[in-house]
């Protein structure tokens, strides 16, 4: 038989057909079974029907092929020998399960039946076989019932009408406490029930029944559960199913058999030690099913030593084999241990960690393997607080995931609310319509932030990750009513004194307070982050505004500030005083006298930006936002200005009317600011100089660099490139300072234009760096801020395969950053190349990155250790 046509792969004593590494083709488990074989673990023979035969049969209608019978005579022939039992023979029959088993593991989607080969014979060659007649007389009832309702689709309700019919009858709560007779009974009730509902006998040729079952797990391949499980989980419908037939193996056979399942290591905190659990007397069903509570481990190696050891040398086995983690399954039978699956165990992030770094140490995996092993995800659950998993969730809404974690706190509805509150000691979440810079002291003291509108780059997302803080954006349902302090969802309102909690991984807003898990950064964290640096090309960089953030980011290994956002260190309420006044003023004079009181609080944060990060590049943007951003809109603040001022209230409101503009994100902000108000520039620039200038003659090594934002001429940069020079040497010469300084002037590239005309934008600017978060607003035509409206429309229909601003879209945007640092390049050959919109932290886009050839990365502080990973991983991957 050619190798393509073989329908049928034999495992057992004497031959093995199959092999783990053919998973496609026998299915995950029919692989594991083959693979077991070969090393010599204790596997009741079988063989297992291929996927490519599942696709033969579905095309035909569920005809089985004509070769297949053959095929399977002689597989049925090999077994009957292997185990030295014939099928339906009356003194020593075989039986068999029937098992599904896809490529991807399809937990609970497809049929299984036990017991195959039962008939009115052999069901007494059982009897005397284990010496239990009331043993075989359960399974030939179970037979039945699982046979009526996988295969010839009677209702289950009849089968468990008539069992609880027969307890009742004999005053019995227990299935187990049925004896022979009132079995016997029960076998006559279900045969009349399948007779009743199918036309036909329950089938006595155990050649049929196999046949008939082999069909149905097939056909189950394509129910609507199973199509339904493979759309969520993007599994294609071309694979098909495997079908495991496989000699029986009892673990309800007394007291000394049992069924268990279990990982070879702990799968919540990964320590190395057998962890699962196994039922006395019952079969692999029961133990999932919860019908008595199963014993640990450690009361299996109190129940069978022996066994014991022996699963603690078929771990080993495993292990060394799998170089991974297993999930296994196993039954005892009259004392003999027997495996019956192996795969690769799921396992929470903290066990990925601890169980990847131990196996290298082990001597089980090598490093890269480690490194490739875990996932941002892995990551995320060690750096955030989680809520605790067991704990129950009442989900009211959802919303976009904006920035992961968990919170929980009394829903707060101002900002000045939250301050207030929290500052009393109560946990408190943000509620708003969507935020703003105004509301950026509430959003710092609260738990957490939910608002109604926004996207993954919305003000509220992007502050909320800079800072790790749980926020969900885009809630649909969230009917906001900020003057009667209540929201409303689903028509029921929710006020000040409710709790909520928010998962900021699943997008999830729950009522109540669940639990929390608090992060820990494990010995094993810093090893496995040494590993990733060893193979990384790309540097990583955070993104922040203050000496906090930065070292923070430097702790989690940031080599470097990428973007530090300066309007973020105007909020403050003594700050904003004075940025409104130099708003407000209408001459340049009165602009300067207002700059000038912000001057110095820009020279110390600089100074502690510099110095957190002494020794490494500090990238300090210059003010890029609209200048409206910074006024009040609240009636009552406009009055409070005025007074502070001095200046009347339609003064302030005739400003602000002149400052509007219809679309402001197009409009006068990044460069243009500077264009239009040097002066802006000039304090900026000044404050950096003398910071920089105030670390040197402390002997440190700051590197401050100076970025232009949001250009799109090289103009913009002729004119301002000379301005920022200028002022430095105006500075220098002003604090008589005569070593050279070394201060780059570069640019982001945020506007599709500048990537398209990047060979002449690199003539001036001496780095660049991609802000995406713009770019890919520029280069979509989707508002960063309204996106949320449709984007969720967009991912359910697959119009997008993920939000572009969460991940790259490498194909256009990507497009854009590629020309950008060739052409870039070209003209200025050592020109620097980074990012550090939000997909500086996303691991896609940064394997992109790292393909494109930039120098790094920069992200929020906190995923910094994510970015490590995902760089060597870009790395690695290409080293393949
Ligand atoms: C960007 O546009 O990618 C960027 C980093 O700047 P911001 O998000 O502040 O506009
Ligand atoms: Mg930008």
């Amino acid at each position: 038989m050619s190798k393509s046509s073989k329908r049928i792969f034999y495992f057992g004593h004497k031959r093995v057909d199959g092999r783990g590494t053919m998973r496609e083709l026998l299915g995950g488990k029919g692989a594991n079974l083959a693979e077991m074989t070969r090393l010599g673990l204790p596997v009741p023979p079988g063989f297992t029907i291929c996927t490519r035969t599942c696709l033969e049969v579905l095309e035909n209608n569920g005809a089985i092929p004509a070769g297949l019978h053959d095929e399977l005579d002689k597989n049925i022939q090999r077994l009957q020998k292997d185990c030295g039992r014939m099928f339906g023979d009356e003194k020593n029959p075989l039986l068999v399960s029937v098992r599904s088993g896809a490529a991807n593991s399809m937990p609970g989607m497809m049929d299984t039946i036990l017991n195959l080969g039962l008939n009115d014979r052999s069901v007494e060659g059982l009897a005397r076989l284990s010496k239990d007649r009331r043993f075989a007389l359960d399974a030939y009832r179970r037979l039945i019932q699982m046979y009526g309702d996988v295969v010839m689709s009677v209702d289950h309700h009849h089968f468990e009408q008539a069992l609880d019919g027969i307890k009742k009858q004999q005053q019995v709560e227990n299935d187990a406490e049925l004896n022979e007779a009132a079995l016997e009974q029960l076998i006559q009730q279900y045969k009349i029930i399948f007779k009743q509902h199918t036309k036909q006998d329950f089938p006595q040729r155990p050649q049929e029944q196999l046949e008939m079952s082999i069909a149905s797990v097939f056909n189950s391949w394509n129910t609507p559960r199973a199509r339904r499980y493979r759309e969520i989980h993007a599994i294609s419908d071309q694979l098909g199913t495997a079908v495991n037939i496989q000699s029986m193996v009892f673990g309800n056979l007394g007291e000394t058999s049992a069924s268990g399942v279990a990982f070879t290591r702990n799968p919540a905190d990964g320590s190395n030690q057998l962890y699962g659990e196994f039922l006395i007397n019952a079969q692999g069903e029961d133990v999932v099913a919860g019908i008595r509570t199963p014993q640990t481990m450690r009361a299996l190696s109190d129940w069978n030593r022996d066994i014991y050891k022996q699963l603690k040398s078929i771990k080993k086995i495993l292990e060394a084999h799998y170089h991974d983690m297993q999930d296994i399954e196993f039954t005892i039978e009259q004392g003999r241990l027997y495996m019956l699956q192996t795969r690769t165990g799921k396992r929470s992030g903290h066990a990925a960690l601890k169980i990847a770094v131990q196996m290298v140490k082990e001597g089980l995996i090598k490093k890269k393997t480690a490194i490739m092993r875990l996932t941002a995800e892995d990551l995320n659950q060690l750096l955030l607080p989680s809520f605790d998993p067991a704990a129950t969730r009442t989900v009211i809404a959802r919303g976009l995931p904006a920035s992961p974690g968990a919170a929980s706190g009394k829903l707060a509805f101002s900002s000045e609310e939250v301050v207030e509150r929290s500052n009393n000691g109560e946990a408190v979440i943000l509620v708003r319509h969507e935020t703003s810079a105004d509301d950026i002291d509430g959003m710092h003291a609260a738990r957490g932030i939910l608002t109604a509108t926004g996207g993954a780059t919305s003000h509220a997302a992007v502050v909320a990750r800079g800072w790790g803080k749980c926020c969900i954006t885009g809630v649909a349902a969230l009917q906001i009513d900020t003057a009667r302090r209540r929201v409303i969802i689903d028509d029921i309102s929710y006020g000040p004194d409710d709790v909520v909690s928010l998962d900021g991984n699943t997008g999830e807003v729950m009522t109540g307070a669940i639990a929390l898990i608090n992060p820990e950064l494990s010995g094993d964290f810093a090893t496995l982050m040494k590993w990733t640096d060893r193979y990384r090309t790309l540097g990583v960089r955070c993104n922040a505004d203050t000496p906090a953030d930065a070292e923070r980011g430097r702790q989690l290994g940031a080599e470097g500030i990428g973007l530090c956002r300066t309007e973020h260190m105007f909020f403050d309420p003594q700050r904003i005083q004075s940025m409104r006044e130099m708003i407000l003023a209408d001459d340049l004079e009165s602009r300067q006298k207002a700059l000038k009181k912000l001057l110095p609080y820009q020279r110390r944060d600089f100074e502690g930006l510099l110095m957190a990060m002494d020794g490494l590049p500090v990238t300090i943007r210059l003010l890029d936002p609209p200048l409206h951003e910074f006024l009040p809109t609240d009636k009552q603040d406009i009055v409070e200005l005025a007074k502070s001022l001095g200046v009347s209230q339609t003064l302030i409101r005739q400003r602000i009317s002149e400052l509007h503009e219809s679309n402001p994100m197009l409009g006068n902000r990044g460069c243009r600011l500077s264009i239009c108000y040097p002066e802006i520039l000039h304090m900026q620039v000044s404050a950096i100089v003398e910071a920089t200038i105030n670390c040197l003659r402390k002997q440190s090594q700051v590197k401050p660099q100076i970025m232009i934002p949001l250009t799109g001429f090289a103009s913009e940069l002729g004119y301002l490139k000379p301005l920022v020079l200028d002022c430095i040497a105006e500075v220098k010469k002003r604090k008589r300072f005569s070593d050279t300084l070394d201060i780059p002037v570069g640019t982001m590239i945020e506007v599709p234009r500048a990537a398209l005309t990047a060979a002449e934008m690199a003539e001036h600017a001496e780095f660049f760096s991609f802000g995406t978060n713009d770019l890919t607003q520029m280069t979509l035509g989707f508002s960063r801020d309204d996106a949320g409206s449709f984007l969720s429309t967009y991912l359910h229909r697959n119009i997008l395969p993920r939000d572009p601003f969460q991940s790259l879209d490498s194909v256009g945007v990507g497009q854009l950053i590629r020309l950008a640092v060739k052409q870039g390049r070209k003209s200025r050959k050592n020109l620097s190349c980074g990012i550090c919109g939000e997909h500086g932290g996303d691991p896609d886009s940064i394997h992109f990155c790292h393909q494109v050839g930039l120098d790094y990365v920069s992200c929020s502080p906190f995923r910094v250790p994510i970015a490590r990973l995902a760089a060597a991983q870009a790395a690695l991957v290409k080293k393949k």
